[in-house]
């Protein structure tokens, strides 16, 4: 009995421990694909769980800290688990988002949608919601929309099926904000989804509808952030208390540096949109970690769509990508000093913070408890 509950306690810590801060940045490194080979040493090595080692030369090299590395020989399965504990989060009433940021070729589109043999995190994670939902006392509605902004727009993906013949064809998105402080992106389709197939027949469509503009216009999947949104209402079994929440899975634009890139016309237009709202992102990041009084969420549509999905009451897990490969490495170290700008004040680097302290006495707390039931085991 005693072990057992041990056993609970223990979960229950770990759970906890794994959630510490709201905002947690985890880096993967994409393995070599196709026969790529390294001249000599190779640029980007993992050092340890949570440690980057850029070789920049023989001679000089950094090491990069993250709440977690996943290296190039991590599973799709593997890449998960480490993520489960924050769309547990997401029943618990927290608006979650899970970003997935990186140069085109990262494996971003990899670690988000996957492939039907090595499933990513989208999928897995409708998934968890589902056995989660079906495994607690409380009742949950799910629903699914699924949208992209492209040069600064948001498109409805879900539109064309969910729009009867005689409907009026949609105007673009707007972005509204209800008397809570929530978002609502006026005419966004929403699904309402019992399991796992409807669910994923619907994003499957709406990849669709973004590949096939792919073929048309120049890759213009990775042009543009792609947004996928599980809301759900939970109710408890009186039904009086009712909380609807969101976990957002945003496959982002390609990072690189549109100048550098050489791009021309739309290419470029289409580079400098997704360049801005991603500094626009980090700039809001940066902001909440500073605890400023201003949060510039304004300067883009991702950031405005996202505004109640980043913050304080939220979770937030960025995924930075890069790439294994030496002509890469000045992209893959703009990658890791975006990601270092959202960690530093993380790390507490800032003014020290009533509530920091006390969050983290709490944790030290906690991690003497989990010490002491392990040397009991
Ligand atoms: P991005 O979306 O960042 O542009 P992709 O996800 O399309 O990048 O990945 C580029 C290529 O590398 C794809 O062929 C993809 O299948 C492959 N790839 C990326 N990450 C991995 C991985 N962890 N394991 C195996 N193959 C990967
Ligand atoms: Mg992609």
């Amino acid at each position: 009995e005693v072990c057992r509950l041990n056993a609970q306690r223990r979960q229950v810590l770990n759970e906890f421990l794994q959630l510490k801060g709201n905002i947690r940045v985890f880096c993967r490194i994409r393995p070599t694909v196709n026969g790529e080979k390294f001249s000599h040493q190779r640029p980007v090595v993992p050092a340890d769980s949570s440690g980057i080692l850029v070789n920049f030369s023989e001679k000089k090299r950094k090491l990069y800290n993250f709440d977690m590395v996943l290296h190039p020989g991590s599973t799709q399965d593997e890449v998960f688990s480490e993520i489960e504990p924050v769309i547990k989060s997401a029943l618990d009433g927290y608006n979650v988002c899970i970003l997935a940021y990186g140069q085109t070729g990262t494996g971003k589109t990899f670690t988000m949608e996957g492939n039907p043999d090595c499933p990513g995190v989208v999928p897995r994670t409708i998934e968890a919601l589902f056995k989660q939902a079906a495994d607690s006392n409380h009742t949950y509605l799910f629903s699914f929309s699924m949208l992209e902004i492209y040069l600064g727009q948001l498109k409805d993906l879900l539109i064309p099926h969910a729009r009867k013949a005689n409907d009026p064809m949609p105007t673009c998105l707007s972005i509204q904000t209800d008397p809570n402080g929530g978002i609502v992106i006026d005419n966004l389709v929403a699904i309402q989804v019992s399991n796992l197939n409807h669910a994923i027949s619907l994003y499957r469509l709406g990849s669709q509808l973004r590949s096939t503009a792919s073929t048309n216009s120049n890759k213009i999947s990775s042009r543009s952030h792609c947004m996928i949104r599980m809301s759900m209402t939970c109710s408890d079994a009186t039904e009086r208390r009712k909380i609807t929440n969101k976990i957002w899975m945003v496959d982002l634009g390609g990072s690189e540096r549109v100048l550098k890139t050489k791009a021309l016309g739309r290419r470029f237009e289409e580079g400098k949109a997704i360049n801005l709202s991603l500094s626009a992102l980090g700039d809001v990041i940066n902001a909440l970690q500073r605890k400023n009084s201003h949060i510039p969420y304004r300067n883009s549509k991702l950031t405005q769509v996202l505004k109640d999905s980043l913050g304080e009451d939220s979770k937030t897990l960025m995924l930075i990508h890069v790439s294994p490969k030496e002509e890469d490495l000045c992209e893959t170290v703009c990658s890791l000093n975006f990601a270092l700008r959202l960690r530093n004040i993380h790390l507490g680097k800032t003014e020290p913070n009533e509530a920091r302290v006390m969050r983290e006495e709490a944790m030290t707390n906690l991690q003497h408890e989990m010490q002491e039931i392990e040397n009991n085991r």
